[in-house]
């Protein structure tokens, strides 16, 4: 979980909402990062959708099935993976995911969307480890959106210690 949360501190500097994610297949870290949307003008680049790609080619490399892969890969995110990524991992039979805080406005592992358990697409039950330090994880977002949102408290102090 520190990786991740480093990467979403990265992700903070570089304007990005700040969500890192780190991806364990028997214990070794396969895949890291964080969100890539702006940086790539891509809106889909979430980090998890990121370490997605990153296990596929560590699989490639490793000559590993990337079906295997995914059935016992951990899955580490400061924030509860949004409605479209949890969708994606559930097709690909991830069932270990730990995170964060909850996404109040697209969460897809039970806050708005219960994706993770709908038993006609997937055979095996997600099991959720959530509210893992999930006070950094909402600091790390209000940081975020406080220097976004003009109307926040305190735009101009975050903006002079930015230049
Ligand atoms: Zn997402």
């Amino acid at each position: 979980m520190d990786l991740a949360f480093k990467l979403a501190e990265e992700g903070l500097q570089a304007r990005e909402v700040p969500v890192g994610c780190i991806m364990m297949f028997q214990n070794q870290v396969i895949a890291s990062s964080r969100n890539t949307i702006n940086e790539t003008k891509n809106a889909t680049r979430h980090a998890e959708i990121n370490c997605i790609d990153q296990v596929l080619a560590w699989c490639k490399e490793n000559n590993k099935d990337s079906k295997e892969v995914f059935r016992q890969l951990e899955v580490f995110v400061t924030v509860e993976p949004c409605i479209m990524c949890c969708a994606a991992l559930r097709s690909l039979s991830v069932s270990h995911v730990t995170y964060g805080c909850n996404n109040d406005r697209f969460g897809g592992c039970g806050t708005v969307l219960n994706v993770h358990n709908d038993e006609v697409f997937f055979e095996e039950e997600l099991k959720v480890i959530s509210g893992v330090r999930k006070d950094e994880a909402i600091e790390l977002l209000k940081n975020f959106y406080r220097g976004e949102n003009p109307n926040a408290p305190f735009p101009k102090v975050k903006k002079e210690a930015i230049s």
